[in-house]
């Protein structure tokens, strides 16, 4: 009779009462409509939380696209809440590549380069040409003394600078050859830290995200935060990921000097409140419209 007792009550707490979750407020969804333009032209960019939400099925979503709703409300949907049919068509889901690493003992220094796209345009295969040689010919590269330097992968995703990288699921295309060719696809920024912890030996190697401009990763300082957060998780200390820029802007014809930092010190530009701020406000809100 006790163990009855003990077992429904065990069940009990087993058993989640699952409340529907609210409906996220303007500030989550990330992306303004007509009715919420002023909110977002006047809240600072830093204070913007992590990624992008579906107004209707509150999933995060790195594509949000405007549509009128009921009562004429404007709302930011996902594709699906945005269809009237559910698509017969093929599969969006994406498999991870499987990527081997050289046989060495030597401590490497994984070398990504992540391109994010928020029109879905075609990259140029210039763009791709000129991250590849800065990798390799900038002489101060992180580790290079000290490592053995590995280009790892080039990863294209088509999404919101709003929206987290794990939401990132659509891909960018690699150029073809031949039309007649299936299209091939960069491997999107959803399968960034899995495909980083899969080869990165922890402790002995590093990483090194190599990009134009930080807006190529994401453009909200939250959401850089929650990546490193989360490689954190997957046991990647802040201060083995380096980021490194080179910019693009030129000013009299004089080109920047590249930038690097590790996650740890833009987590402590962050958490000092150091105004990091990836891209000029009026730019940045250009990805919020
Ligand atoms: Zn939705």
């Amino acid at each position: 009779m006790i163990l009855k007792k003990q077992l429904m009550l065990t069940a009990y707490d087993d058993y989640e009462v699952r409340y529907p979750k609210r409906l996220p407020g303007v500030i989550n969804s990330g992306a303004s409509t007509i009715a919420t333009e002023s909110f977002f032209r006047e809240i600072p960019m830093n204070e913007l939380p992590f990624g992008q939400f579906c107004q209707i099925c509150h999933e995060g979503n790195c594509r949000l696209y405007a549509v009128t709703y009921k009562n004429g409300k404007l709302l930011r949907l996902c594709k699906t809440c945005k269809n009237e049919k559910l698509s017969c068509g093929r599969s969006e889901s994406f498999n991870m590549e499987f990527i081997m690493p050289p046989k060495t003992s030597s401590p490497l220094n994984l070398i990504f380069f992540p391109m994010r796209s928020s029109t879905g345009d075609e990259v140029s295969m210039e763009n791709i040409r000129t991250l590849y040689a800065f990798a390799r010919t900038w002489s101060n590269m992180p580790h290079l003394e000290t490592h053995v330097q590995w280009i790892v992968e080039f990863l294209g995703s088509h999404s919101s600078g709003l929206a987290l990288h794990s939401d990132s699921v659509w891909a960018i295309s690699k150029p073809s050859m031949d039309d007649e060719d299936p299209k091939e696809y960069f491997q999107p920024m959803r399968t960034l830290l899995p495909q980083i912890r899969s080869v990165m030996r922890i402790g002995i190697d590093k990483i090194t995200f190599v990009l134009s401009t930080i807006a190529s990763f994401t453009v909200k300082t939250s959401n850089l935060e929650k990546f490193i957060d989360e490689a954190s998780q997957f046991g990647i200390p802040p201060e083995d990921i380096n980021f490194v820029m080179y910019g693009s802007s030129t000013v009299s014809d004089v080109i920047f000097d590249p930038v690097h930092k590790t996650g740890k010190e833009l987590l402590k530009d962050m958490k000092e409140q150091i105004k990091v701020k990836l891209m000029p406000d009026d730019e940045a809100k250009k990805y919020a419209f």
